[in-house]
């Protein structure tokens, strides 16, 4: 079910950025308005045929002197290899082969991940393509001609990239157990909350042999049950750069998460939500995962009869884009409510997978209609024929309507509410998929 890591791994100025926009599209999912910190993309969902993957742009600063172009490159190279299922590395046709493509080339080699070898800035293939051929000296297979900038030969490159999905890589452990992603700003607590659960449950496997992700994955067994725990705070890279840890740690959550079935946020009691966490659980609802808040460190807090209402209203008021989350406060130094944990844990993969029937869909959705009008538009007004869901992880619902223009945002919403009355679907997303009746 987890979407595919394609990550972008080059030199400076060989135009990773421009790929990366090329094949992003419109479709862009944009770490932006913190102060000094990244502005640029780093990941984006990109769909090709029938495939879909999250692709990365590694590259964050651009180092100055050709030492720490070296020293970035294998940091980056390093991160892409921890994360992603396919590497791409980018040359340039117009710089050549210099030596650090041979070095970086050799490291992403030896990690037996899947590398395309593309060669960018073939903006004519007649005129540049006996140029590219120097680059067989990489020893990393046929060499890719595309031109970024002009959108060639990236048809092709996407062909290569998606025969590599069908990898036995990408079966993973097919045996199902949940996976939940632990994920949080440092020093919420993340890595002491599984700390804990390994210290008072039975742990089946840590540190499973052979992934070689940047997570540290657990597998615990709780009353019979197994649930593999995604630490994104595993491995802590001594990055001097702000950008490039913020950056990287962004990259961990996203491929953390595309693992897990549900996202558990950690948040600091002490130090209260902000657009910070938003951005970072962000990750989590744009991929329809299910989503726990877990606030933490609450031994720490001062409480009166009114704390866990008061809190429960911020929380809700910075995250208000996931009504649907579960909420829970603990503490991973008392272990409060971390039994509770797994009985909301239990909840939401029982709800993402739930399956309604469409005869009582389309009961619901009459039922609403009859208590709010849909909305109209000069005269013509929205109809609803019919709706089925079509799928689960999350429940995915399609509405077949008259006019597509009509359906508005809102009333979307009011149908999701009601479908959520009768239903719950507590701690996962629904989606709704708008269809005109031909
Ligand atoms: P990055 O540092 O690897 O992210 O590289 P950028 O995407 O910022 O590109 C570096 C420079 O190369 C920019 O001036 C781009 O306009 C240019 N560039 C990128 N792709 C192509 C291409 O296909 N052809 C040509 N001629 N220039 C390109
Ligand atoms: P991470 O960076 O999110 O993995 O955070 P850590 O697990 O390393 O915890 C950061 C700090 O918070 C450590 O000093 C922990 O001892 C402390 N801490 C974690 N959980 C709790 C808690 O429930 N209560 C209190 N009082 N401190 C905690």
């Amino acid at each position: 079910m987890s979407k595919p890591i394609v990550a972008i791994v080059g030199r400076p100025n060989v135009g990773k950025s421009t790929l990366f926009n090329a094949l992003a599209g419109e479709k862009i999912s944009i770490v932006k308005d913190t102060p000094g910190v990244t502005r640029d993309r780093i990941y984006a969902d990109v769909s090709w045929l029938d495939y879909n993957f999250t692709l990365i742009d590694t590259g964050g600063i651009e180092p100055d002197s050709s030492d720490m172009i070296l020293k970035s490159m294998r940091e980056q190279a390093q991160i892409a290899i921890d994360t992603a299922d396919v590497i791409i590395f980018l040359t340039d046709v117009r710089q050549g082969l210099l030596d650090a493509d041979a070095k970086v080339c050799d490291m992403l080699r030896r990690s037996g991940k899947p590398v395309l070898l593309v060669v960018n800035k073939v903006d004519n293939f007649d005129k540049f393509l006996m140029d590219t051929y120097e680059f067989y000296n990489l020893g990393i297979g046929d060499p890719i001609p595309v031109s970024a900038a002009s959108k060639l030969g990236l048809g092709d490159m996407l062909d290569e990239v998606v025969k590599h999905f069908n990898d036995t890589a990408l079966g993973e452990e097919e045996d199902e157990i949940p996976g939940i992603a632990i994920i949080g700003k440092p020093n919420v607590g993340k890595s002491s909350i599984i700390n804990k659960l390994l210290g008072e449950n039975r742990v089946i496997v840590s540190d499973i042999a052979g992934t070689t992700r940047d997570a540290i994955d657990t597998v615990i067994r709780h009353n019979g049950n197994d649930y593999n725990f995604i630490d994104t705070a595993g491995l802590r890279r001594k990055n001097k750069v702000k950008e490039e840890l913020e950056r990287y740690s962004i990259i961990r959550t996203v491929s953390a998460v595309e693992r897990a079935d549900i996202a558990v946020l950690v948040i600091d009691a002490k130090e209260g939500v902000s657009e910070q966490d938003a951005k970072i659980v962000g990750i989590a609802h744009d991929r329809g995962k299910g989503i726990i808040v877990a606030v933490n460190k609450w031994d720490d807090v001062e409480k009166n009869n009114k704390t866990v209402s008061e809190y429960t209203n911020k929380v809700r008021q910075i995250l208000s884009f996931i009504p649907y989350a579960e909420i829970l406060f603990i503490s991973a130094k008392t272990g409060q409510r971390l039994a509770k944990l797994f009985d909301i844990i239990d909840m939401v993969l029982e709800n993402q997978t739930m399956r309604v029937q469409t005869g009582v869909l389309n009961e619901i959705m009459t039922e609403a209609v009859a208590l709010q009008q849909p909305p109209s538009d000069r005269g013509r007004r929205l109809k609803l024929y019919y709706m089925t869901q079509v799928s689960v992880k999350p429940p995915t619902f399609v509405i077949f309507v008259n006019d597509k223009e009509l359906m508005h945002f809102s009333y979307t919403r009011y149908l999701e509410n009601r479908i959520r009355d009768a239903f719950g679907f507590k701690g996962t997303a629904l989606r709704f998929i708008i269809r005109e009746r031909k």
